[in-house]
């Protein structure tokens, strides 16, 4: 028997060798800007997408806003004893009617919705279809399932149509799983076209998360369904608070005999205790704004356009066509490196490495605010 310490540190070793070892630092944030080692940067890491996060006057409207019912810092159970609090049912009636739905359900993060519904929506008949970079959340829901899952490559939707004509007979159920905009390449998923691809294949339903969606995209914010069109043909149409809402927390817009379902299956709706109602009451007030924000839609908009432009123009493949931009370097170290150079000029970009993307794909991930002006737009250019 070996050490359990030696093991463990041959593993750090081995990490640290190949430029993939983590370590947690500290910062201090001030709205855009984060503070590392007395030094001040541009954030280009955080998913604060809108600029809604350091908000001051936002904030102070809210608490001008908010009722002492909701002014409490714990839950102190799930929902299914003592946790339901109003204010949960009105957030999910908010996000019901916003979308058009008859059902929606409000989890405690991303993490918690994408490991619970598909282990408790999928069972040893149900074929799962996912796309080959969905995040680690969802490979995570994938095998806590019964179900069995094919991985087709990364949008390549001949392959999933071949899967689906192949496999569509010999399964109670199939899902698709996919992303709306992919987090680590920022590229989008023509949910129009899978929508008309599961209705070819009566009762195939579709997954879509919607985490670096919702907030950015569509007409109201509701993220790339809406701006599609096909909000009311995805049968779990889900999302999370903690990226452009500036919030905490996550939601699923389905029907109301799915949302019940999932009442009584799914097990990290149960056995957790309930969010904050403080959060979930800010959540509310921020998805009531979301409508208005155009201007900050917007601006994003066309920074994006301009940071992939300079990456494509600095000889990099870029997929990207939204605010997540990665500059793809490819070695672990070399990305570091090239990390540490855009922090050096004052910009915090973070390098992204295996086991979060490919081997031999390491990048710089770009994550774009509203809240960066055309001047830091134009010297982020410039560095890159
Ligand atoms: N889904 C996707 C696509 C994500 O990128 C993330 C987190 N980055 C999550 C889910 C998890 O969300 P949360 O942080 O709320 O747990």
């Amino acid at each position: 028997m070996v050490s359990s310490d030696n093991l463990y540190s041959r593993t750090l070793d081995a990490l640290d060798e190949a430029g993939n070892l983590r370590t947690l630092s500290q910062a201090e944030h001030q709205g855009k800007w984060i503070w590392k080692e007395g030094k001040r940067m541009l954030n280009l890491s955080s998913n604060d997408y809108l600029g809604l996060a350091a908000d001051t006057a936002l904030r102070d409207e809210f608490m001008r806003t908010l009722s002492e019912r909701d002014f409490l810092f714990s839950s102190s159970s799930s929902r299914l004893l003592t946790g339901n609090f109003t204010v949960y049912d009105e957030l999910e009636q908010m996000l019901a009617e916003l979308f058009g739905a008859s059902g929606a359900l409000v989890f405690s993060s991303g993490y918690h919705m994408n490991t619970g519904i598909l282990p408790a929506v999928a069972d040893a008949h149900t074929l799962i279809l996912a796309d080959k970079l969905v995040h680690a959340s969802l490979i995570d829901g994938i095998r806590l399932s019964a179900a069995r899952c094919i991985r087709y490559r990364h949008q390549d939707y001949g392959q999933l149509e071949a899967l689906l004509a192949k496999s569509y007979k010999d399964y109670e159920r199939i899902i698709i799983v996919t992303e709306s905009i992919f987090s680590m390449d920022g590229d989008v998923a023509p949910l129009d076209r899978l929508v008309d691809l599961k209705k070819r294949y009566p009762g195939v339903m579709l997954y879509v998360d919607e985490a670096h969606g919702i907030g950015v995209r569509g007409k109201n914010g509701l993220g790339v369904a809406e701006e599609q069109g096909c909000m009311k043909d995805i049968d779990f149409l889900c999302g999370t608070f903690g990226k452009a809402l500036a919030s905490v927390g996550a939601y699923v817009v389905c029907s109301e005999v799915m949302r019940s379902f999932l009442v009584n299956r799914m097990r990290t709706f149960i056995f957790t205790t309930a969010l904050p109602p403080l959060n979930v009451a800010w959540t509310k007030f921020i998805l009531s704004r979301l409508g208005g924000w155009n201007d900050r839609r917007e601006r994003l908009a066309e920074a994006a356009l301009r940071v992939q432009a300079a990456v494509r123009g600095a000889g990099c493949e870029c997929p990207s066509s939204s605010h997540i931009v990665p500059f793809i370097v490819g070695e672990s170290n070399q990305t570091i490196l090239k990390a540490e150079d855009m922090q050096r000029k004052g910009f915090y970009v973070l390098p992204v490495r295996p086991p979060t993307v490919p081997e031999g794909t390491s990048r710089l991930r770009i994550s774009l605010t509203a809240a960066v002006t055309e001047e830091e737009v134009d010297s982020l250019c410039r560095e890159l």
